[in-house]
């Protein structure tokens, strides 16, 4: 039978975990491990300087005092030692985890983590607004995995998954959006006269045709690919006046120039 690994990044209790579990149980055998409390925006964070501790709530539940990193590396070098799981999942997060913010979501980092392991992945988000509802969001994303479970399933598969709030038009591949960035800092006096400070700001998107935010706002499901390997290649390929600079660091050129304005 298929065995799937969830986790999430809003805790154990979270209904979008809940209801997707449910679902999920009808397809596969499904373990839980998940943090034990709210771990949104923890990115792809390891907690190496604290012992960890995992409870089971119940069969095949636990919880771990941990990020959702932690939670896949316990799940599998661990608790499901000698029984690798086919799939991850992550989610359903409440709330969209679109273009540039991927690198903040702790729900999208547990879908790393399983792909530095070698195992295929999806993060699931859903977009919170007027008539929200994890039912809707898990129904459909069981659909989802078992339409994956149906083929192949590349071990470096990694998808970046958002639900639109209401029921979804059609399912679209995308590429990450950007933000324009307007975040900001307000600063702030705390009763004893000292600044603190609270980062601000609501997202602001550049409206592109092809992006994930753009698919949402259109009301159907985004489908973005991801992979680990941050490398430019375009930049590294490319022959410009950087690289051009940085390559005779260190060379008789270099060493040249350097001599003649010491001189
Ligand atoms: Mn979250």
């Amino acid at each position: 039978m298929t065995r799937i690994l969830m986790t999430n990044d809003d805790g154990v209790f979270s209904e979008g975990l809940r209801l997707l579990e449910e679902e999920l149980r009808l397809l596969a055998e499904v373990v839980v491990v998940a943090p034990d409390r709210e771990q949104s925006a923890t990115s792809h964070s390891l907690t190496l300087h604290r012992p960890l501790r995992m409870r089971r709530l119940r069969e095949g539940v636990y919880a771990v005092d941990g990020t959702p990193t932690d939670c896949v590396a316990l799940a599998v070098h661990w608790l499901l030692e000698g029984r690798r799981p086919d799939l991850v999942i992550s989610g359903i997060n409440y709330g969209l985890n679109l273009g540039d913010d991927v690198t903040y979501s702790g729900t999208v980092s547990a879908s790393f983590e399983a792909s530095l392991m070698g195992l295929p992945s999806v993060a699931f988000s859903m977009e919170v607004a007027e008539g929200f509802s994890f039912a809707r969001g898990a129904r459909f994303a069981a659909r989802f995995v078992k339409t994956l479970l149906a083929g192949d399933l590349p071990e470096d598969l990694l998808l970046n998954v958002n639900l639109p709030v209401a029921e979804p038009l059609g399912v679209e591949m995308t590429r990450l959006g950007k933000r324009v960035y307007e975040q900001s800092v307000v600063e702030k006096k705390d009763p004893r006269g000292r600044k603190y400070f609270w980062i601000a700001g609501t997202p602001e998107w550049r409206r592109e045709e092809g992006t994930d935010h753009d698919a949402i706002c259109r009301g159907y499901v985004s489908v973005t690919p991801l992979h680990l390997d941050l490398t430019d290649y375009p930049r590294l390929q490319g022959e410009g006046e950087l690289s051009r600079r940085l390559l005779s660091l260190l060379t008789a050129e270099d060493e040249g120039a350097q001599a003649g304005a010491e001189g």
